[in-house]
């Protein structure tokens, strides 16, 4: 009897999917719906002010488990400064080969500069090809290499998963510190105040 009513489970469960819409995505014909959390390409982001977050600290670097990061850093000119910092990434690499896409980078950054984007087309032939670079990762950069090689020889728009890369909501619309920010002294209490019980 129980065997019976096992079969009839079973058969339940296949009319049940027999009668459900197919889950097949048509990718590539059609874009692919990623999660909020996917980790894809890393983006290298920028203060409003539009100065480069990274401060070429090489955190991620020592963080990254698979030895795929490597930063040169070196000291901003106070007048024409490139990150908020006192340094900068003059170089700045990641190698797509031998990352494994963890987000311990993302996760080691103190100021939010690393993050990991949605793009995920990073199919290429050369070995050089994936080793991006800052001109490949900084925010202002839409796609991965071969979809903005892509996109250069047939015209056609980039293909995104989103519009906007990823950036860690708590670090978004801070504002950097100045690069020569006044000392702020904190007044002295007055006579008042130091017996106010305040
Ligand atoms: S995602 Fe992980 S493996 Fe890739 S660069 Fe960042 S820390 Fe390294
Ligand atoms: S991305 Fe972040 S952790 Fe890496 S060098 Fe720049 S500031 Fe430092």
């Amino acid at each position: 009897m129980s065997s019976i009513a096992a079969l009839a489970q079973g058969l339940g469960i296949t009319l049940k999917a027999l009668f459900s819409k197919p889950v097949t995505i048509p990718y590539p014909d059609a874009p692919v719906a990623l999660k909020p959390r996917f980790h894809g390409r890393h983006v290298l982001t920028r203060h409003p002010n539009g100065l480069e977050k990274c401060i070429g600290c090489s955190l991620c670097a020592a963080a990254c488990p698979a030895y795929a990061i490597y930063v040169e850093a070196a000291e901003n000119d106070p007048a024409h400064p490139v990150s908020a910092g006192e340094r900068y990434a003059s170089v700045y690499e990641i190698n797509m080969l031998r990352c494994i896409f963890c987000g311990l980078c993302e996760e080691a950054c103190p100021t939010g500069a690393v993050v990991m984007g949605y793009d995920f087309e990073l199919a290429d032939y050369r070995y050089s090809d994936f080793v991006y670079g800052k001109g490949d990762m900084l925010v202002d950069v839409q796609g991965s290499k071969p979809q903005r090689r892509e996109a250069q020889y047939t015209g056609q728009d980039i293909k995104k998963g989103y519009a906007l890369p990823y950036v860690r909501p708590e670090l978004e619309g801070v504002q950097p510190p100045l690069l020569k920010k006044p000392r702020q002294v904190a007044p002295k209490p007055q006579a008042d105040d130091e017996h106010s019980g305040h």
